[in-house]
């Protein structure tokens, strides 16, 4: 593979300020080393963090930026001591492509919580060179950070697995909750929302969709099969639901009330935030230790007055997942079935998707069809 001599010219697209708005940019990629995998993109997903990235609302992006972090694409040339891919393998690659190998997370196979993880884009690799994502013609990934996309899964299908997918398989597998049986709500029916709907599905649970509103409750219902839909502005049906739910997935990425779910969880119930939320949460103490308050006419301050149903309940979060979580993902995917519901588009589209994508106007996901699209300026 290439040796350091060799500068790989590509195009991708970058923002450059936190206006967020993608244009050509012209870069070099990394030098490569015998670990490595060079890759033409296929497909990219578009997710919400991409936003949060662009727009610098976490306070620490670095410009000119190319963002897309779940990618899928073809291997084009493999280094010398790479073992797991060819030449013509369909792979992918998520939110991280490096970490120190040395911590305790990385040596329990959980790297994604590695201190010294590295970004796929928006971070500096170990050359001290810029990431960059896959909204671009090529990319360099040791091979540790790509996973071979199972075969009969299309480009465009596979990508949002690789963080979306991930992130909501991640939980359930590490906090045993992927067992038939249990009732699991998913908050916020987005591009992760929806694949949460259906691999708790898949999972053999009773899923309760909860949104901010009733325009997505057909689609919940018939086509990613959702068993339950709640308005969670519907005072009187969420306190129907009170104390009913094993767990919630709260993938909402703005402030937002935690009371009104943690009301919603049974005994030992755990709330599982996803959102990448850049201000603080607030809730009462007591919901997390004696259940959800049946409000019966007084102010809160007041609450001996209250109801309390069961409680000792969790608030957690979780950060995508680690790669062999990855690869069992997509075979979990592969056996059950299970493809993302994507909008595709091309490049040239890929300003408006973000813009649709915040305001909530996207079913479930945006694949960019990086390989179909003219990527030059
Ligand atoms: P998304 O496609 O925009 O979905 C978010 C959903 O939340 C929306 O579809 C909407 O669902 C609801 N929502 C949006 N804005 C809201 C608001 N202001 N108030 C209440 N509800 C709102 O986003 P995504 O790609 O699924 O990502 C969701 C969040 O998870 C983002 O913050 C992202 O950065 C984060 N994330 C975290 C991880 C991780 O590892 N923890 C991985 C991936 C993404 P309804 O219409 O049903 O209300």
């Amino acid at each position: 593979m290439g040796g350091l001599e060799t500068e790989r010219v590509v195009v991708g697209w970058a923002a450059r300020d936190p206006s967020g708005i993608l244009s050509p940019y012209t870069y070099t990629l990394r030098n490569t080393g015998p670990e490595d995998v060079l890759l033409k993109v296929l497909s990219c997903g578009i997710c919400h963090t991409d936003i949060h990235q662009v727009k610098n609302e976490l306070g620490m992006s670095r410009y000119p930026m190319v963002p897309g972090h779940e990618v899928v694409g073809e291997v084009v040339e493999v280094g010398s001591e790479v073992t797991n891919f060819r030449v013509g393998d369909v792979v992918g690659v998520g939110v991280i492509v490096g970490c120190c190998r040395n911590c305790n997370p990385c040596k329990s196979d959980v790297e994604q919580y590695c201190n010294k993880k590295i970004w796929s884009y928006n971070d500096v690799y170990t050359d001290g060179k810029t990431t960059q994502g896959g909204f671009a013609q090529s990319m360099i990934v040791d091979q540790k950070f790509v996973v071979k996309i199972p075969d009969g899964m299309s480009a465009e299908q596979a990508a949002p697995l690789l963080c979306a997918g991930l992130t909501v398989y991640s939980p359930l597998s590490h906090f045993g909750l992927n067992k038939s049986g249990l009732r699991g709500g998913i908050l916020g029916l987005g591009g992760v929302g929806h694949m949460g709907v259906k691999i708790a599905k898949a999972m053999g649970h009773h899923v309760t969709v909860i949104s901010s509103s009733d325009k997505k409750r057909a689609e919940a219902m018939e086509h990613l099969g959702a068993d339950e839909y709640l308005v969670s502005s519907d005072a009187t049906r969420m306190q129907e639901f009170a104390d009913t739910l094993d767990y919630i997935i709260d993938t909402v990425p703005a402030v937002h009330a935690l009371e009104p779910y943690l009301s919603l969880l049974k005994l030992d119930g755990r709330l599982i935030l996803m959102g990448v939320i850049n201000a603080p949460l607030q809730f009462l103490t007591p919901l997390v230790m004696l259940g959800a308050i049946k409000n019966i006419g007084v102010k809160p301050i007041f609450l001996v007055f209250f109801f309390f149903f069961v409680g000792r309940k969790s608030i957690t979060g979780s950060f995508i997942g680690s790669m062999k979580e990855t690869e069992e993902m997509l075979e979990f995917c592969k056996e059950k079935g299970i493809t993302s519901m994507i909008e595709v588009v091309k490049m040239d589209y890929v300003n408006k998707a973000l813009e649709r994508l915040e305001k909530n106007d996207v079913r479930y996901r945006f694949v960019v069809d990086v390989a179909g699209s003219k990527l030059e300026p």
